[in-house]
C-alpha cells in the first residue's frame, strides 16, 4: 500500500525538454515502481513527442484544453474533466491546443518508449480535430 499526500515530498518539479516540443512541467505525485502518476502541466502550443507506454496510460483532463492523437488515428480535443486511456503499446501524443494550456494528471505503467518529434504540419491539422 501507498498513500500519497498529494505529490512526493522532496522531488522538485521538472521542466522537460528532451521529449518534448515547447514548455512541459513535471510534478511527481506518486512513484511505485512500475506505475508513475504525474500531474503535467504543458503552455499552450506544447505538447510530447510520439511515444508509447508498455503497460498502457490513463489521462485525466484538469485544465484547459487540449489533443490526444495516436498513429493512424483521429485526433481527439479534450477539456477538463476527460478520461483517456492509451492502450499498451499505443504509440499516441499528448498535449496542449495553440490556444490554451493544459493540465492532465498520468497513470503511466511502465517506462516511456520514446519516438521522434510531433511534426508541425501533424500538430496543426490535429486543431482541427
Ligand atoms: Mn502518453
Amino acid at each position: 500500500m501507498h498513500v500519497s499526500h498529494g505529490r512526493e515530498p522532496g522531488r522538485p518539479s521538472e521542466q522537460r525538454t528532451a521529449t518534448f516540443t515547447g514548455t512541459v512541467h513535471l510534478d511527481l505525485v506518486m512513484d511505485a515502481g512500475d506505475v508513475t502518476v504525474n500531474t503535467v502541466v504543458f503552455t499552450p502550443g506544447a505538447r510530447t513527442y510520439w511515444h508509447a507506454h508498455p503497460g498502457g496510460q490513463l489521462l485525466q483532463v484538469t485544465g484547459g484544453r487540449g489533443i490526444v492523437a495516436s498513429r493512424g488515428g483521429q485526433a481527439s480535443i479534450v477539456g477538463s474533466g476527460d478520461l483517456v486511456w492509451a492502450e499498451p503499446g499505443e504509440e499516441h501524443w499528448h498535449g496542449a491546443c495553440q490556444d490554451s494550456l493544459l493540465t492532465h494528471t498520468a497513470v503511466s505503467h511502465g517506462p516511456t518508449q520514446w519516438r521522434g518529434e510531433v511534426s508541425e504540419p501533424d500538430y496543426t491539422a490535429a486543431q482541427q480535430a
